[in-house]
């Protein structure tokens, strides 16, 4: 048995030969994504191990994709969007994600980011860059159990994350779709409004949905408190960027922690001349009150061990059973 693993990153390598090594399986290492270009690479697999952004190409991809005798994707993370799964249907190709690699993981940066937020740290890196080094009034903060936290999409990461903020002390509302009796205990249900209008720190983390798309907006944010920490570490589209950069301007809330923007293809897992990227990601940057990092709040080893070993043995049981 062989499966052929595209877009393998470096820091990903160690645990597909560890896994190798477990399973008695190969596993031929790939760094490109997967295209029609590099398809032949796969010859004499029974399927590929994905991770990538880029769409995988047309029928006629996955048309050749069968008759090489390929009869699995098993892509390595929770989104399958680059996946056309009509025409795997068609070739009788089966599809497996990895739903939840560490949930933990993205909910520790949006803590991270709103702690950083809470207490100031962009400005007073900005003030000491200035030589000044006096108590400033206008930095004082609060502390995380005399706040409420409110949280948007109560899944796998907003279920995590709710576990930390109540850890600390903090009051968490939530506001999801529907009831969920596994955090009943750390949460208390609301609905959107009433999380928009009394939360402290508001953290993202429903999918992006037509129903999620621009959720926060310019209403959202002037009904936020002046005081409000916005945290997105779901997706770009459920913000309104330009929206969010007038709030900030205009001092309707205190500041954000954006893992991800709307346009972040563009730019994000990509080195680029500072010029070529885009402006609203330069002038939120700016923002001592902003921060913006690329997507990485899933990257720490226990996620990146768990995204390689479970989308391959998706892959392998399909295989042994
Ligand atoms: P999940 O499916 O476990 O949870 C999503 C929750 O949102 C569910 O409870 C669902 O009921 C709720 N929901 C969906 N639509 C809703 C709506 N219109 N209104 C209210 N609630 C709604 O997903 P998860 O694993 O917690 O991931 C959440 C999101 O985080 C993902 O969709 C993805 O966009 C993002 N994510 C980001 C990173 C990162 O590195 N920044 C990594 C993984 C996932």
């Amino acid at each position: 048995m062989k499966i052929a693993a595209y877009s393998v990153a470096s820091a990903e390598k160690p645990y597909f030969e560890q896994w190798m090594k477990e399973n008695n399986v190969e596993v031929k290492l790939i760094d490109q994504p997967l295209s029609i270009d590099n398809l032949d690479e796969a010859a004499g697999c029974i399927g590929v191990c994905l991770q990538q952004a880029a769409k995988l190409g047309d029928e006629s991809f996955y048309q050749r994709f069968a008759e090489m005798g390929l009869k699995y994707i098993g892509v390595r993370t929770a989104g399958i969007d680059l996946v056309d799964l009509a025409s795997c249907r068609k070739y009788n190709i089966k599809v497996t994600n990895v739903p939840a690699y560490s949930p933990r993981a993205i909910a520790e940066m949006g803590l991270t980011q709103a702690l950083a937020l809470l207490r100031k740290l962009g400005e007073y890196q900005q003030t000491m860059a200035e030589g000044k080094f006096s108590l400033n009034p206008s930095l004082i903060s609060n502390e995380i159990y005399n706040l409420t936290v409110g949280l948007v999409g109560l899944g796998h990461i907003g279920g995590e994350t709710a576990r930390l903020y109540r850890a600390l002390g903090a009051n968490v509302i939530a506001y999801n779709r529907s009831h969920k009796m596994e955090y009943e205990s750390v949460v208390e249900y609301t609905d959107l409004q009433t999380v928009i209008e009394k939360s402290d720190i508001i953290s993202l983390h429903t999918p992006l949905t037509p129903q999620t798309k621009n959720m926060i907006g310019a209403k959202q944010l002037t009904a936020m408190k002046k005081n409000a920490i916005l945290i997105n570490m779901s997706r770009g589209g459920l913000v309104d960027t330009a929206a969010l950069i007038n709030a900030l301007q205009n001092h309707e809330i205190a500041g954000a922690g954006l893992d991800t923007l709307a346009d972040e293809a563009k730019f994000f897992r990509r080195d680029l001349p500072i010029d070529q990227v885009p402006a609203d990601y330069r002038t939120l940057a700016a923002m001592p009150n902003v921060i913006v990092t690329p997507h990485v709040a899933f990257y720490t080893t226990t996620a990146v061990e768990n995204m390689v070993k479970i989308g391959l043995d998706n892959i392998y049981h399909q295989e042994e059973n």
